[in-house]
């Protein structure tokens, strides 16, 4: 599978740097304020501890970014502060007036300009990819093969150091999601250098590796900041679920927000106020368009003006309401009705809320997103399997439906694959059910971080998986899943200190051959029979 990640590093690193050098002129001018605060004041105590604080921060994140000289003064300030004195002839506040100047005018050459939206959510895509970026700082030349191996079974890539200065530089010049550093001894230019980049805004956390399970060790890794700490030899799933648990950015996806109302400006004064509170939306001014609208943007809420030329905003929500997939989309007028009748009314037909216009910013957001989250909280309890977070069977199936009739309209390829574990009664029976639910967890998060976002994974049944892989012809469905078949067979399980390797078989069937449902799942369900009687851990194509 291509990674995307390795490819644009140089861009994904750029864009990182602009967002930050975009927010350093505010960042600065906070500062400054916070600073001249405590200038003025009698008592200059109270803001002393987070004024170091904060020039601290900026001295560890500006040469990550590309900005030594904002490290080399903001650290100046910092130390002058700590110090109480400048080490020159100029007074302290003369001498931090003149770097926080300095500073600022760095911040002002660089480019400044609020960055689109577009542009913001690559940036987190970039970060969020970055993330799988592990660095190993080891001296400790054993098992570290086996390491590298099976961290990249799992997604991650490794880059491996083997002194301080490598570490060092290379964190100059990008930074990974998680550092695990695996060393016989942690020296104080070691703890120091981690503990930096545990103050950063991008902090990089640390997992210790230790040959040693004794409190001096331990205790050692907690003062270099470590989030983690784990003996050889490595129990990998749970390093996995930590490695997970550590980088993932726990940043729920934005509401998705469809506005509907005929007046131009009123719509786009709701959109951005719910845009700015991180909202995505998508609006509507001619109602007629508005089912069209809820199929290409699975709006999580729909706010809908009651009073428009076509048709009445009740009106539109029962015709909404006759769509069973849409039954339990929130519906919230708004509307300047104030007459607490009519609200009845207007609420019985299809409703949810009622806001009146005009409405205040705030509680337009805090009304929307409430519901949006109730929506989303009780749709997944509908349509995702408990276990895995994959879509269930039901929705699945639906899903399925809804793609095809898109690819059949397009006129697009789309894939769909069945995929079953292989001997997996024989899993539990040696293992444990446990162990079996742990394997079936496994796989989910392989697949879920191997495909695309587009892709839909769905747990069919206990140890069977469909997957439905739209814009996809055969080849690269194939070729996608082959990769994960191998990466699948050579991670590494154990238990008691048995370890054992387990596999799966797809079979896979596409769009334009078959062109319903029904006959795309049996062909792809006779291929995964196929792959089965053809000695499993192999994936067969569409058998007639
Ligand atoms: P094959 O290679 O032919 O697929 O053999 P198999 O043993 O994988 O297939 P079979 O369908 O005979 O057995 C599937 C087993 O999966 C039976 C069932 O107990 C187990 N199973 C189903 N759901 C779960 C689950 O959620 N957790 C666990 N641990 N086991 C499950
Ligand atoms: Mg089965
Ligand atoms: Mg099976």
């Amino acid at each position: 599978m291509p990674d995307t990640a390795n490819d644009s590093i140089e861009d994904k690193l750029a864009r990182l740097k602009l967002n930050y050098a975009s927010s350093l002129p505010a960042r600065l001018d906070k500062l400054s304020a916070l600073w001249q605060q405590a200038d003025h004041s009698e008592d200059r105590g109270e803001f002393h501890e987070s004024l170091i604080r904060e020039f601290h921060t900026l001295a560890g994140s500006g040469s990550s970014f590309g900005f030594p000289e904002v490290t080399r003064l903001a650290r100046e300030i910092e130390h002058a502060l700590q110090d109480g004195q400048t080490g020159t002839s100029e007074s302290l506040a003369d001498f931090v007036n003149q770097r926080i100047q300095a500073l600022q005018a760095i911040a002002r050459q660089e480019p400044t300009k609020a960055q689109p939206a577009e542009a913001q959510t690559m940036t987190d895509n970039a970060a969020l990819q970055e993330n799988r970026r592990v660095f190993v700082y080891v001296d400790e030349p054993q098992h570290i093969d086996e390491l590298q191996d099976q961290l990249q079974h799992y997604g991650y890539r490794v880059e491996l150091f083997d002194s301080l200065a490598r570490l060092q530089s290379a964190l100059q010049q990008r930074l990974p999601g998680v550092m695990v550093v695996s060393v016989q001894h942690l020296d104080e230019a070691s703890r120091e250098l981690l503990l930096q980049y545990q103050h950063n805004d991008l902090q990089v956390p640390v997992i210790i590796l230790s040959r040693h399970n004794d409190t001096q060790h331990r205790l050692d890794a907690v003062r270099a900041g470590a989030s983690a700490f784990f003996t050889w030899p490595l129990d990998y799933s749970r390093f996995i679920d930590t490695l997970d648990h550590l980088t993932s950015h726990s940043l729920p996806d934005p509401f998705r927000i469809l506005i509907v109302d005929d007046a131009k400006s009123s719509a786009d004064f709701y959109a951005r106020t719910l845009q700015e509170a991180g909202m995505h939306t998508d609006t509507v001014n001619d109602p007629l368009d508005v089912i069209q609208h809820i199929q290409d943007f699975c709006p999580e809420l729909i706010l809908m003006d009651i009073y428009m030329p076509n048709c009445h905003g009740t009106e539109l929500a029962a015709v909404i309401r006759q769509d069973e997939s849409y039954v339990g989309t929130p519906v919230v007028y708004l509307s300047s009705e104030t007459r607490a009748d009519k609200q009845q009314i207007a609420m019985a037909q299809g409703g949810d809320d009622f806001l009146t216009k005009p409405i205040k910013p705030e509680h337009l957001v805090s009304a929307v997103r409430n519901r949006a989250s109730r929506y989303r909280k009780l749709r997944s309890f509908m349509v995702r399997d408990s276990l895995t977070g994959l879509y269930n069977h039901t929705s699945t199936k639906e899903l399925l439906a809804h793609e095809l009739a898109q690819a059949v309209r397009n006129g697009s390829a789309l894939s769909y694959v069945m995929l079953d574990i292989d001997h997996f009664k024989t899993v539990n029976d040696r293992y444990g059910h446990a162990m079996g639910d742990r394997v079936i967890k496994i796989l989910a998060r392989l697949l879920k971080q191997r495909l695309r976002c587009t892709d839909i994974i769905g747990r069919y049944g206990g140890e069977e998986f469909a997957i439905i892989l739209p814009d996809t012809p055969l080849e690269a469905a194939h070729q996608v899943i082959d990769d994960i078949r191998g990466s699948f067979e050579n991670i590494r399980l154990s238990q008691n200190d048995v370890n054992f390797h387990v596999s799966f078989s797809a079979g896979i069937a596409v769009h334009p051959v078959y062109t319903d449902a029904i006959t795309l799942n049996d062909a792809a369900d006779r291929a995964l029979y196929q792959a089965k009687q053809n000695g499993r851990n192999r994936i067969e194509t569409q058998t007639r």
